[in-house]
């Protein structure tokens, strides 16, 4: 069998035609990967005898005529969703040995839908990072560039799809980890609206942010794949119901009359001129399509790192508790007493990011400090949501570019806390009001590729996957491949 074909799209209607079963391809990529492994480090683990007897049994599934439009397809799932009977360590020493019982909802739900798991992707630790360097197990490395960061936290699956080792992955995006990594290693990464996949068994960071979407390398591809993982689950009180369209349905309508905002708050100072360059064509483009595009503000985005830093570590410091060496996670050798066994569990389980994110959030959420810091972040939130909404009446969705820069290289932040978050100073706004948002590429600054980011209002996955196919129908900047994996 030649090199697997790049797109979901086009591996579903190989395995339809009979081109290749899905024993092959999932062999394929299972070679793809051992080959990558030692360069990107992408995965944390290689299921490759589940993956195929799972691509067996797709191939059996097809030839008793059950075959479904996603059946066979091979995709990887990033460490933070629960897999049964398989390590699940949310890049942590702390989950270092946990084997989960249970299936996430999302997980489960792709592998009704026929995919075919290859395994479980790199991330930064507990899904806090820009860079995926903060993992217990190294660093991933960005395929156009193994000196440079993939982006985090979902770094491995950013990486995997760009070097081609997984057709798609599974991500999560709390602050801008889909958006802010799919930007930096060239591919299509989707956070959908809040509420719309459910988090049971995505391992909780900061729970009124965190949402579970989509890597890879169309739009096309995350509209067959987000239709299983969405929808309804009463296991996850704030999932939401509401009807799940067929994101495939409407991906080739016409953008005439479409109303693009651009976000004056995104174009800043901070913007490489470079990446405004690219942003700026890529928006020529859609005005070729129809689109009109007008500037609309948005006042209070410029707070959405303060108040992430405000809001994202208070829930960690809440969700992260139950991780003490007793029901939980890494326990230390021979404690002297409980709060031994505590200290030292948490003190050995845990590395240095997420020791200053629950330090933060336990002193933002502490009596006299609630109403100055957290009350005052989650007041700050709502203007943000109302800035939004405004904008909303203004343009059908907004646009601006994902990442302030490029990729860096790996180190060039680690000392800087600060400069670290303020690589997610545009995605994070999407997080604080709950609104769906992808990236897509859109050309490249000296040799790395830049993401254009796409904001829509509250469940409007399928218009903005529509806006990003038809954009992926002009140009061809998604189908680059890095050339050491081509
Ligand atoms: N980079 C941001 C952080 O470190 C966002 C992470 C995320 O979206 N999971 O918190």
């Amino acid at each position: 069998m030649s090199a697997p074909a790049p797109t979901v799209a086009a591996l579903a209607r190989g395995l339809a035609e009979g081109a290749f079963s899905s024993v092959e391809l999932t062999r394929a990529y299972l070679e793809r990967i051992a080959a990558a492994q030692p360069s990107l480090n992408a995965f944390i683990t290689v299921t490759g005898e589940s993956a195929l007897k799972a691509a067996a049994e797709a191939d059996a599934a097809r030839a008793a005529g059950r075959a479904g439009r996603l059946t066979g397809v091979p995709i990887g799932h990033k460490d933070i969703f629960c897999t049964e009977g398989v390590l699940t360590t949310c890049g942590s020493k702390m989950l270092g040995n946990f084997v989960s019982p249970y299936d996430a909802t999302i997980v489960s739900a792709l592998r009704a839908a026929g995919t075919v798991m290859l395994g479980k992707l790199n991330m930064d630790e507990f899904a806090m990072g820009s860079s995926n360097e903060t993992s217990h197990f190294g660093p991933v490395r960005n395929p156009w560039d193994t000196q440079m960061v993939p982006g985090g936290s979902s770094g491995g699956s950013a990486a995997s799809v760009a070097a081609r080792i997984v057709p798609a992955a599974t991500a999560t995006d709390t602050g801008g980890s889909i958006r802010q990594p799919a930007a930096l290693c060239g591919v299509t990464g989707i956070k959908p609206t809040y509420g719309r996949c459910s988090r049971y068994g995505m391992i909780a960071f900061a729970s009124s942010l965190d949402q579970a979407g989509l890597i890879t390398v169309s739009a096309e591809d995350a509209a067959l794949l987000l239709g299983p993982m969405s929808g309804f689950d009463p296991r996850d009180s704030t999932s939401v119901d509401s009807p799940v369209p067929d994101y495939t349905a409407t991906l080739g309508d016409s953008l005439q009359g479409l109303t693009i905002g651009l976000v004056r708050e995104f174009f800043d100072k901070g913007l490489d001129a470079a990446c405004e360059q690219r942003i700026r064509d890529a928006i020529a483009v859609y005005e070729k399509l129809g689109a009109k595009v007008r500037e609309v503000s948005c006042p209070n985005l410029p707070l959405s790192v303060p108040t992430y830093y405000v809001v994202a570590p208070a829930e960690c410091s809440s969700n992260l508790a139950r991780f003490d060496g007793v029901r939980f996670g890494h326990r230390c050798d021979s404690p002297k007493n409980l709060l031994d066994l505590y200290c030292r569990s948490r003190g050995e389980g845990f590395g240095a990011e997420v020791k200053r994110r629950i330090m933060t959030g336990t002193y933002v959420l502490s009596a006299g400090y609630y109403d100055a810091y957290y009350l005052k972040a989650q007041r700050v939130r709502q203007l943000i949501s109302a800035d939004f909404a405004r904008a909303f009446k203004e343009c059908d969705l907004l646009f601006g570019p994902t990442t302030p820069t490029p990729a860096f290289r790996i180190g060039a932040k680690c000392d800087d806390p600060i400069t670290m978050y303020l690589n997610d100073i545009y995605t994070i706004g999407a997080n604080l009001a709950g609104l769906p948002g992808m990236s897509i590429p859109c050309g490249f600054v000296d040799g790395l590729p830049i993401g254009l980011q796409i904001v829509g209002p509250h469940f409007s996955e399928a218009r903005m996957l529509n806006v990003a196919h038809r954009y992926q129908q002009e140009t061809d900047w998604h189908l680059k491949t890095p050339s050491a994996f081509a």
